[in-house]
């Protein structure tokens, strides 16, 4: 299967919302945050999303990020790890009628965006689409991508790019220990 399904989709963008090589972040503050998920569907009413709910979103996406970092090996930062289990612990889910997940009635509309990113996030998981979704080992770049490669291989969003710039550095220090 090529097509990421919808909650890849969903996982990536959100994930990509920060830029590492450009500096960059698309939910920075709250306003902002409000009209990311507006513009993805996931929250219609206008309304201020308070300091802490925006915390909330920090948490989640650099806990996702270091997930989709560990799928190329890296070792997830288990204080970031953390952040994202004590968030998700206040974002309760339900079973519905059909047997799928759905965020707990009580939880009001700009926090409902939350579990259903953790909702999102546990599809993947249960359908082992998760590994596919990583974030491109060159650190510099930290974009993330969705895998397309049969046996799932792939370690950059680009070869081309992020693949040779690895590899240049590495191959200069080789060159700087063997002198
Ligand atoms: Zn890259």
């Amino acid at each position: 299967m090529l097509e990421p399904p919808a909650s890849a989709v969903l996982v990536e963008a959100f994930a990509n919302t920060i830029d590492v090589e450009e500096a960059s972040d698309e939910i920075a503050t709250p306003v902002a945050l409000a009209g990311w998920l507006k513009s993805r569907g996931l929250l219609d009413e206008p309304g201020e999303i308070p300091a802490e709910v925006h915390e909330s979103y920090m948490a989640l996406r650099a806990g996702i990020r270091e997930e989709l970092g560990a799928h190329v090996g890296d070792t997830p930062d288990p204080e970031r790890r953390a952040a994202a289990d004590r968030m998700l612990a206040e974002h309760p889910v339900l079973i519905t009628a059909r047997g799928s997940l759905t965020p707990a009635p009580g939880l009001p509309a700009e926090r409902r965006p939350l579990a259903m990113l953790a909702i999102a996030w546990s599809e993947l998981v249960t359908t082992g689409d998760a590994t596919r979704l990583k974030r491109c080992a060159e650190h510099t770049c930290g974009w993330v991508f969705w895998d397309v490669s049969k046996n799932h291989s792939r370690r950059w969003c680009s070869m081309k790019v992020c693949g040779n710039r690895s590899k240049a550095r590495s191959y200069a220090s080789r060159q700087r220990q063997a002198t």
